[in-house]
């Protein structure tokens, strides 16, 4: 029983305000659309270029040959 309320209450602790903010404003980017304005660095997964968004986590395929963007973006976690 007295494990138990400590790990409840270490849980407590790591929901620090800086985090709670980082989730809102992600909510927020996706709810009511985002600029993708700053976006990372080209990175490849399954033999495929991609650029994430660092505002709301959106990814766009990049074409590495033509070192340019294409198509839509789309979430996925
Ligand atoms: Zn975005």
């Amino acid at each position: 029983m007295q494990a138990e309320f400590t790990i409840a209450k270490s849980n407590v602790g790591h929901m620090d305000g800086s985090s709670v903010i980082g989730r809102f404003g992600n909510l927020m980017a996706r709810v009511f659309g985002c600029w993708h304005a700053e976006l990372s660095r080209p990175f490849s997964r399954n033999g495929r270029a991609y650029r994430k968004c660092l505002s709301c986590g959106a990814q766009r395929q990049f074409n590495v040959a033509k070192w340019q963007m294409q198509g839509t973006f789309f979430y996925q976690n």
